[in-house]
């Protein structure tokens, strides 16, 4: 059952049910009183005809005794006269005159109307209830004494008869229904009369007294009750229709917006609670709708800062530009106001540097700590994530370092790898951390730190959860370009020595004789060979060979600038590539490196321990420019230089000609 027919029923019940209940009540009060009122009618009917038979009786005995005083007085003219007179007005129907004793000489005389055969009622006698047979008149007999000894005798009457009834009935003001004593009808009118009583008087009447009828009383009510029924019915129907109609726009609604639809708004009628409901209602859905709106928003730039991370950990070996964004990338999921990126420090491992950067940190340099000490360092030296406020430049029980950025709330997710982290030159033999084999423990490779929830919200365990994705990634990519550059770098170097290979000197070489024919620079290049090196070989052995090399490497980088390259060309022959270098420049460093390498003896040890061995080079110098212009030209001179030099005695240098 609807809740609109439920409001209505009760409407009905509350409405109609008292209407009814009274309208059952009225119609008995209606019958009651109608019941007494009958009665009443009937009792009054009853009194009014015994009043009226008495005043007809009383002027009949009146007339009877007029008429006789006349005769008394005046004789028979006079009597006559008198009868004559009462029938001339009406008192009485007739009179008789009579003799009882004489009743052949006196013969009976008669005024007015003639007297009825049939039951007579004296009106001076004893009320009888029922006479044998029906009443024909109302009589009243006056006796005079005559003088002769007679009497006479003057019946005055009234003819009982349907004029008679009608008379009484008028008198009495009441539509009277006349029977006999018997049942019998005695007058016309309606046969169905209500009531019926009985006069006292010695005229024995049934008196009916018309019903009153309240049938139209009835249809009355009735019209009544169906008219507030009509107007119970209207009124429930409205009042329950307006009072579902706004659930039911709220319910549709409701389902509207759950089924994604958040633009839906319910109208608003009038001021009641259902109204307020309805505002309530469309407050939440646009409030959902803005909220909707707004992580939608930020799902967008969270996947187009995702899509930018991807291409960038994809497309790019650039540690910095790979840092920037998996930085940008973290504060915007996390609603971050600044951040950086802390890695190890590739000279100083106990040393975090900041390698990225974002939003106000308030430092002038960039953030550097030592692992340990500050917040940041104190974090990374658990190696445990955490988050939180800062209160005087206090985070728990840490203090935060005049190097490490400054802000209200803090979050800072360490991470750690497992790849070596070198030098960027090759050959500096710098390890972290897992080249030391005794190491096998993850050291922390750097912190993911940042600073600031937009609206001073606090951050939370989800984000450090977030963020663990995220350092995750730069430690990959920390990892990803370290590897790059190892394996770039062993591509390019000489195993036994560590100097440049061929091929690297081939690329630098190439670069720079365009660089030098450019610019119009000179770069000079020096080759240098192992003087009889051969004999080394034999008499020690090969692998004392190799110490000599590695060794002769050494010296060689010992002696040359930051930006001279060295490369071993092959077997026991190095080149060294000096740029901004003219023959004169180059002659002095091919000097220098004579001397270095004759100077001190070589310090080797075979299986039988260790000894010293002379050693000494040849150089031939040849300079871009110069002598050649291209890259297998120059090595070409400078190799020429050399054999210069070797046939010279060895142990010298010598200049490529023109
Ligand atoms: P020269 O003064 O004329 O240069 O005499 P040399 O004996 O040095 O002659 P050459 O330059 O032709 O010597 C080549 C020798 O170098 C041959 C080989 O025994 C030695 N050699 C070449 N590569 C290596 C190497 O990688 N290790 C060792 N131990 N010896 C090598
Ligand atoms: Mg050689
Ligand atoms: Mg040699």
């Amino acid at each position: 059952m609807s809740l609109r027919s439920r409001l209505t029923t009760a409407f009905l019940v509350v409405v109609l049910g008292p209407v009814l209940v009274g309208a059952v009540f009225v119609a008995a009060i209606m019958s009651h009183l109608a019941d007494s009122r009958g009665s009443e009618l009937a009792d009054s009917a009853a009194t009014m005809v015994d009043s009226t038979l008495g005043t007809i009786c009383d002027r009949i005995q009146g007339s009877a005794a007029a008429v006789a005083l006349n005769h008394r007085s005046g004789g028979a003219g006079d009597a006559v006269e008198m009868a004559e007179l009462v029938v001339d007005r009406a008192v009485v129907d007739g009179v008789v005159f009579s003799s009882l004793e004489h009743a052949d000489a006196s013969s009976s005389a008669a005024v007015g109307a003639r007297a009825p055969e049939g039951a007579w009622i004296d009106c001076g006698a004893e009320p009888v209830q029922s006479v044998g047979e029906p009443i024909v008149a109302l009589g009243s007999q006056a006796l005079v004494e005559n003088a002769d000894g007679t009497t006479s005798v003057f019946t005055a009457f009234r003819v009982v008869d349907q004029d008679f009834l009608a008379g009484i009935a008028d008198a009495a003001d009441a539509e009277l229904v006349l029977q006999d004593g018997r049942g019998r009808q005695l007058s016309a009118g309606s046969v169905d009369a209500g009531r019926w009583a009985f006069t006292d008087a010695f005229l024995p009447l049934r008196i009916g007294t018309a019903s009153t009828d309240i049938t139209p009383m009835y249809w009355t009510l009735a019209a009544m009750v169906a008219a507030s029924a009509v107007c119970a019915v209207g009124l429930a129907a409205w009042l329950s229709r307006s009072t579902t109609r706004p659930l039911a726009e709220l319910s549709a609604a409701a389902e509207r917006v759950s089924d994604g639809d958040l633009d839906v708004r319910v109208p608003v009628h009038g001021s009641d609670e259902v109204a307020h409901l309805a505002l309530a209602f469309n407050r939440m859905t646009a409030q959902t709708q803005a909220y909707v709106q707004a992580l939608t928003a930020s799902r967008d730039q969270m996947r187009g800062q995702l899509g930018r991370l991807g291409q960038t950990l994809t497309a790019t070996l650039d540690l910095d530009r790979i840092l920037e964004v998996i930085l940008d990338t973290a504060m915007v999921t996390t609603n971050a106001e600044a951040g950086i990126i802390m890695l190890v420090d590739v000279d100083d491992t106990d040393q975090l540097k900041q390698r990225a950067g974002e939003g106000e940190l308030g430092l002038a340099e960039p953030a550097s700590v030592r692992i340990g000490e500050g917040i940041i360092g104190a974090i990374a030296s658990t190696g445990m994530p955490a988050h939180g406020r800062i209160y005087d430049g206090k985070f728990g029980s840490w203090r935060r370092a005049a190097t490490e950025p400054d802000a209200q709330t803090i979050i800072a997710v360490p991470f750690s790898g497992r790849q070596a982290v070198e030098a960027e030159q090759p050959g500096a033999r710098r390890a972290w951390p897992d080249e030391d084999p005794t190491r096998t423990e993850l050291g922390v490779l750097g912190v993911l730190v940042l600073y600031d929830r937009v609206a001073g919200q606090d951050f939370e365990d989800g984000d450090v959860e977030t963020l663990k994705t995220f350092a995750g990634q730069v430690a990959v990519a920390v990892e990803n370009v370290l590897l790059h550059r190892q394996a770039q770098r062993l591509s390019l170097t000489d195993p036994l020595t560590g100097m440049w290979n061929y091929r690297f000197m081939q690329t630098s070489l190439r670069r720079e004789a365009e660089r030098a024919r450019r610019f119009q620079r000179p770069s000079a290049l020096l080759a240098i060979d192992l003087d009889l090196f051969k004999a080394v070989n034999d008499t020690h052995g090969h692998p004392v060979g190799d110490q000599v090399l590695v060794e002769l490497s050494r010296r060689i980088t010992g002696q040359i600038r930051e930006v001279d390259l060295a490369f071993r060309h092959g077997g026991e022959e190095f080149m060294v590539l000096l740029p901004e270098t003219d023959a004169a420049g180059a002659a002095v460093v091919a000097e220098r490196l004579g001397r270095a390498v004759s100077g001190r003896p070589f310090k080797v040890s075979d299986a039988d321990g260790g000894l010293e061995l002379r050693i000494t080079v040849s150089v031939g110098i040849a300079v871009l420019g110069d002598h050649a212009d291209t890259a297998s030209a120059v090595i070409a001179a400078a190799d020429e230089a050399l054999y210069a030099a070797k046939a010279a005695g060895r142990d010298t240098w010598r200049i490529a000609t023109a």
